[in-house]
């Protein structure tokens, strides 16, 4: 198994919004709710439910930001009203780390 060393926090991760499947962030009636005027730029309707727009290979509410270093952060743009199956996914976990050691090659726009 592929170790990938545990990031310090997750403005230097940001794995878990990788992917690129359109039905990868659910979001709920309640979510839809929450996310409130920013809903509708997020967030559209597949069939009839709603999910997270992808955009890059990444959830489109995640903003990306390369320092002079070369180093990425990553930022969840509508973290306060993010939905709740990012909310579940905690810092740490099993599923965390299978995010990470998954998605390690992870870039924006580059990543299968
Ligand atoms: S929860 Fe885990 S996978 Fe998601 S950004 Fe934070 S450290 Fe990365
Ligand atoms: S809503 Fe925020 S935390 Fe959830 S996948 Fe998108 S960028 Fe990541």
């Amino acid at each position: 198994m592929k170790i990938t060393p545990e990031p310090t926090d997750c403005l230097r991760c940001g794995a878990c919004c990788f992917s690129q499947l359109p039905t990868y962030v659910r979001v709920t009636g309640d979510d839809w709710v929450r996310l409130a005027g920013a809903a509708e730029r997020v967030a559209h309707f597949i069939g009839h439910r709603a999910y997270m727009r992808m955009s890059d290979g990444h959830c489109a509410a995640l903003a990306v930001r390369v320092d002079d270093a070369g180093a990425a952060e990553y930022f969840c743009s509508v973290y306060a009203q993010r939905p709740q199956v990012c909310r579940d996914l905690a810092r740490g976990s099993p599923q965390c780390q299978a995010e990470r050691e998954q998605k390690s090659d992870r870039r924006p726009g580059t990543m299968r």
